[in-house]
């Protein structure tokens, strides 16, 4: 079956039952990619999600996560081979993580070394108040000929924004982001064929409750409505973005 919807960033496994947050994104036909924030998590995300026909498991060490789980880098380097999906990784310079930032660029620049040595990887990757040493890193050691890069929930500037168009990162985006001026800014700025949607669940709520996993039809209709396009034309663009990054 073809997909509907495209949730390229959520956290499967940080919901109650990773098993029915699977089934959810499979009943949406939500072509997910299950980001993971430690390697140790990895094996059973894939295990449960054999069977699915939509979701797919990125192997990451998240960037908050560096200073207690660094040395998951080694299990990482065995895992790779596995997946083609990377995420979560990037680099955190935000008040609770700038401590470990520079522990933070060493193991993402190994990771995009990895990438780039192994060649065709898919990565979503988190830059919180780090857009330009995100974006320094990924043009130094993982060139768009060697992997895709897709920008997670991106909070930098227009400017960076445009400096990774330039490198040929793609964005996934989130419900969100439209409450903010600056999203709605960087939003408005990007090339429609380098979008995709993402639900960061269970991060962000709707009426106090976590949003379901796959489910980006808010983030679709607030994209359509921002940029003047169709939600149907918005949802197929969309779609077939994915296709052309996977292609
Ligand atoms: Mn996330």
């Amino acid at each position: 079956m073809r997909p509907e919807l495209v949730d390229f960033h959520c956290h499967l496994d940080l919901y109650p039952d990773l098993a029915e947050s699977i089934a959810a994104c499979d009943s949406r036909r939500a072509a997910t990619l299950a980001v993971t924030t430690t390697p140790k998590a990895f094996r059973r995300n894939v295990e449960l999600a054999a069977e699915s026909e939509f979701v797919r498991v990125a192997l990451g060490l998240h960037p908050q996560l560096v200073a207690e789980r660094a040395s998951e880098l080694i299990l990482f380097e065995s895992l790779l081979v596995e997946t083609r999906y990377v995420g979560e990784v990037g680099l955190d310079a935000g008040p609770g993580h700038y401590r470990s930032f520079e522990a933070q660029k060493r193991v993402f620049a190994r990771v995009l070394d990895l990438c780039e040595a192994a060649g065709d990887k898919v990565l979503s990757v988190h830059s919180v108040r780090a857009a330009t040493p995100v974006l320094d890193l990924v043009e130094r050691v993982l060139p768009r000929t060697r992997g895709a890069v897709i920008m997670h929930w991106f909070s930098g500037s227009v400017r960076e924004a445009e400096r990774a168009v330039a490198l040929g990162c793609y964005f996934s985006v989130n419900q969100r982001m439209f409450a903010s001026e600056n999203g709605r800014r960087i939003v408005s700025a990007l090339p429609p064929e380098l979008l995709l949607t993402e639900t960061d669940g269970p991060f962000i709520k709707v009426e106090r409750e976590p949003i379901k996993p796959g489910d980006v039809g808010q983030a679709v209709n607030m994209l359509a409505e921002l940029r003047g396009w169709e939600p149907e034309v918005t949802r197929s663009q969309v779609l077939s973005n994915l296709h052309e990054l996977l292609a």
